[in-house]
């Protein structure tokens, strides 16, 4: 059976102990390798590579960063297949998505930070007759970057990019239950010559590889991605070292149709946002607001189309939903639907468990469903679910949407359908949300500010954003007048 291994001064090598845990496909339920069970001290020898690689690493002119990274970028693509294979066998996810979505994505985010890192420029204030203010953005050198199973490879180079570019060296750990992919990008980093220790990936759990990272005092910097408990745990562990921070946390993403949208457009991509990757994505909109002139045409037409969509074999082409990541992540969504029940929601469509024939009968899939006659201030409604279970519920004023669709501790995003153009901006303006998208959903331009306010998070990631993150700004002030 394959053995994942960390990836430390260049090498990939296994676990100090020697330990390794059982790497599970979803969709079989079966064990199908294992990966090091990495511990505090795998990561200090990682922290250590990186302190090695680091002067070298950050002295290199951009057009050096820029080269490797676009390697990198060109050696993903050009082997996109395994990329997406080692994908949907970790994650669940249908390997047509896994192909259109993940993996593409992650080209993109390396290609675009390492023109980034050509484009990237300091700022000067001068002080006419007097002196020039001139701020040097400097890497902050070893940084940690955790990432979460949802969508693994995209999420953990939308950080390591950003990071590499600015010039800092990475010690990352993405998690354990979706490490495939990050050991390939081990091999892709070696292949395209980035110098040993620059990125170090650390496998394991959270509590002990994760919180190893968080802890090390040479790590000056944390971006991560994942739920809001361990974000606040993350947070109350690095705050008195006085590392920086960037966290993307949960959601619970409203999606507001007035009855004035485009009624084909918003009903198809509120189907796409809610059960894109089984509603396993942080931006997948759960709660679905409908004005009540076309709420029951709405919600019968969505059922219709949810109720058509296909779950089964994510190696099968013809499927539209594949299995959820894990046994117990599986068991808590069943748990929200109980909690549905008795909260006095009607399943309108899904929530059955599926046993498809053959290699899947073991796996971990559920039909998607779409709950009725729940108020906004119910648990279900309040709480961050991250599978393909969705709420409906009409609603008649602005007023009204707008206070339930910020009366949650999330405020990660929204999409928001209407063709009242100024009604768009005015909701716009008033959602508490880091992300609004009007008449669309999950539209990415990879330069925009990207994360959530309340408890979604802190920080953006995105552009010069991520950029930004990863360096000190020093300010140098040149006296030149008398
Ligand atoms: P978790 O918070 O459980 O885990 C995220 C990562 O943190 C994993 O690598 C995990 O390791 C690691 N980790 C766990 N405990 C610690 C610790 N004490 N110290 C350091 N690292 C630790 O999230 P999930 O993986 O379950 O991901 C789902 C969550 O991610 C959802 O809440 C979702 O909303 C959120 N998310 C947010 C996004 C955003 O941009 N705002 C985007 C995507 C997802 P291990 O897996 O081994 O436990």
């Amino acid at each position: 059976m394959e053995r994942i291994l960390n990836y430390i001064g260049g090498s990939l090598v296994p676990p100090r102990s020697g330990r390794f845990l059982d790497n599970v496909n979803p969709a079989t339920g079966q064990v199908y390798s294992h990966i090091p069970d990495s511990d505090a001290s795998d990561v200090a020898e990682a922290v250590a590579a990186a302190q090695q690689a680091f002067p070298d690493w950050a002295a290199a002119v951009p057009e050096v960063r820029f080269r490797i990274l676009n390697r990198i970028a060109d050696l993903i693509e050009a082997d996109l297949e395994s990329f997406a294979l080692a994908e949907s066998n970790d994650n669940g996810k249908p390997l047509s998505v896994a192909r259109s979505v993940d993996i593409p994505r992650a080209v993109s985010n390396f290609r675009f930070f390492a023109t980034a890192a050509m484009q990237f420029a300091s700022e000067a204030h001068p002080m006419p007759g007097q002196a020039v203010n001139y701020t040097l953005r400097q890497p902050l050198g070893t940084v940690g970057c955790i990432s979460p199973w949802n969508l693994p490879l995209y999420l953990f180079t939308w950080k390591i990019a950003p990071a590499l570019a600015a010039g800092n060296c990475v010690v990352g750990k993405p998690s354990e239950l979706t490490p495939m992919t990050a050991f390939l990008l081990a091999k892709v980093c070696i292949e395209a010559g980035l110098p040993a220790g620059v990125l170090n990936i650390v496998h394991g759990l959270g509590p002990s590889a994760g919180q190893a990272i968080v802890e090390h005092p040479s790590v000056k910097a944390i971006s991560f991605t994942g739920g809001t408990a361990t974000g606040r745990h993350i947070a109350a562990t690095a705050a008195p070292m006085f590392k920086k921070l960037s966290l993307e946390l949960g959601g619970k993403n409203p999606s507001i149709v007035f009855a004035d949208c485009d009624f084909e457009q918003a009903v198809s991509t509120a189907a796409r946002s809610a059960f894109s990757n089984n509603g396993q994505i942080c931006l997948c909109g759960s709660r679905i607001y409908v004005q009540k002139p076309i709420y029951e045409q709405f919600r019968d037409e969505l059922v219709r189309r949810v109720s058509a969509l296909r779950t089964g074999d994510p190696l099968a082409a013809d499927s539209d939903l594949g299995a959820l990541v894990s046994r117990s992540h599986w068991e808590k969504v069943q748990g929200y639907l109980a909690l549905a029940k008795e909260e006095g929601g009607r399943i309108l469509c899904g929530g059955e468990l599926i046993r498809p024939e053959g290699r899947c009968s073991e796996g971990f899939f559920l039909s998607p469903a779409i709950i009725e006659g729940l108020d906004a201030q119910c648990r279900t409604n309040q709480e961050e679910i991250f599978g393909p279970v969705v709420t409906i519920q009409a609603f008649e004023t602005e007023e009204e949407v707008l206070q339930w669709a910020n009366g949650t501790d999330y405020g990660l995003a929204a999409n928001v359908w209407t063709q009242d153009l100024s009604r768009a901006h005015r909701v716009a303006e008033r959602l508490q949300m880091g992300i609004v998208w009007i008449n669309c959903w999950m539209l990415r331009d990879l330069r925009t500010p990207f994360g959530g306010v309340k408890h979604s998070g802190i920080g953006r990631e995105g552009g010069w954003e991520a950029i930004r993150f990863f360096t000190e700004p020093k300010n140098v002030c040149v006296k030149y007048g008398k």
